[in-house]
């Protein structure tokens, strides 16, 4: 009946939660006319039960498929896994707390077959999401799009419809390190966006601290922009001139005035500032050669501990299936 449409769905540590999404996604997908649907669920490494209940879920209803990580792997490791084994025509992927509205799903896959190739759910209002998660998000893309030329989209996160076409092209980017909002972003494609009001999660906790989301941030500048690494040529020039200009100066303030008490003040803001400026250039250098050291270890992005369903094609379920 129709096409095939996979759901991706990370999930680390939602016990609580899961119930919740089956009830309220099941029914949207039933009303969606001429589609067949698999969901994708990854387990992310949870330890509170969560991968329990994914293959309860997987043994009542056929369009339920587990992937069983090895450990935590991240959310964005997560999501690469799910698009991986996806079988469909369009892929979507959401977050399991219901913060992404199913009710979305419906209008994405009528987007789809008027001819969008992508799907973008944007979100109007993020009032649920706290002042400084806000702030930052903003003050983050804000950013990263002066500095790379992949201009990311504000406000738009995982959740949004892929044809396979798009599909097909994310799975040949070869690296490592996936920030997938970049990812999605640089490979282009048609695109049509939707607003949607951002909900509030339905049950448990964020798994983003602030650091998290730090280190988030600074994946995605790095990853898509190398200004980070060549704006300190110009800084070294410009205050390189700086100091010919102040030698010069000196110099002549010595002819004309002579030679006057030696300047401890003047000799320690120039090391402390120069010192600065090279302890932070090295460790932006840093942050990129750590990447090139991760990126040519070959690693995979995650490890399969076990799938559950009739993922890749193999008709069985309950677990007899590894990968
Ligand atoms: N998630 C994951 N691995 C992680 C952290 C999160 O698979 O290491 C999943 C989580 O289960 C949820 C989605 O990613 O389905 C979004 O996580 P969360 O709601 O905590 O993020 P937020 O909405 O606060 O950005
Ligand atoms: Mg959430």
């Amino acid at each position: 009946m129709g096409d095939l449409i996979s759901l991706v769905v990370p999930f680390y540590n939602e016990a609580a939660t899961i119930q919740r999404f089956a009830d309220a996604i099941l029914p949207v997908l039933d009303a969606v006319p001429d589609t067949a649907w698999e969901i994708v669920c990854v387990d992310d490494g949870s330890t509170d039960g969560t991968l329990l209940k994914l293959v309860a879920l997987a043994q009542a209803d056929t369009r339920f498929r587990v992937l069983e990580f090895s450990r935590n792997f991240g959310k964005e490791a997560a999501l690469t896994a799910g698009i991986d084994a996806a079988r469909g025509a369009a892929v979507i992927p959401i977050d399991a707390d219901l913060q992404d509205p199913p009710a979305l799903i419906a209008d994405m896959v009528a987007a789809w077959r008027k001819g969008a190739e992508v799907v973008l759910a944007r979100r109007t209002d993020r009032t649920t999401d706290g002042m400084l998660k806000r702030k930052t998000a903003a003050w983050f893309y804000q950013l990263h799009n002066k500095l790379s030329k992949t201009h990311i989209p504000e406000n738009v996160g995982d959740f949004r419809l892929m044809d396979r076409i798009v599909v097909d092209a994310l799975k040949q980017l070869p690296e490592r390190q996936r920030f997938m909002k970049g990812l999605f972003a640089w490979v282009g494609f048609r695109t049509v966006t939707l607003d949607y009001t951002r909900a509030a999660r339905a049950a448990g906790e964020s798994k983003f601290s602030g650091f998290a989301l730090w280190n988030f941030a600074l994946e995605g500048f790095t990853s898509f922009s190398t200004v980070p690494l060549k704006i300190w040529t110009y800084m070294g020039i410009l205050s390189a001139a700086f100091t010919i200009l102040y030698a010069v100066y000196m110099i002549i303030r010595t002819v004309v005035f002579g030679n006057e008490v030696p300047g401890y003040a003047s000799l320690f803001v120039a090391v402390l500032f120069f010192g600065s400026a090279q302890l932070i250039s090295i460790g932006l250098l840093g942050e990129y050669i750590g990447r090139i050291y991760m990126e040519t270890k070959q690693r995979p992005t995650y490890l399969i501990r076990k799938t559950y369903g009739a993922l890749n094609g193999a008709q069985r379920l309950s677990g007899d299936g590894g990968s």
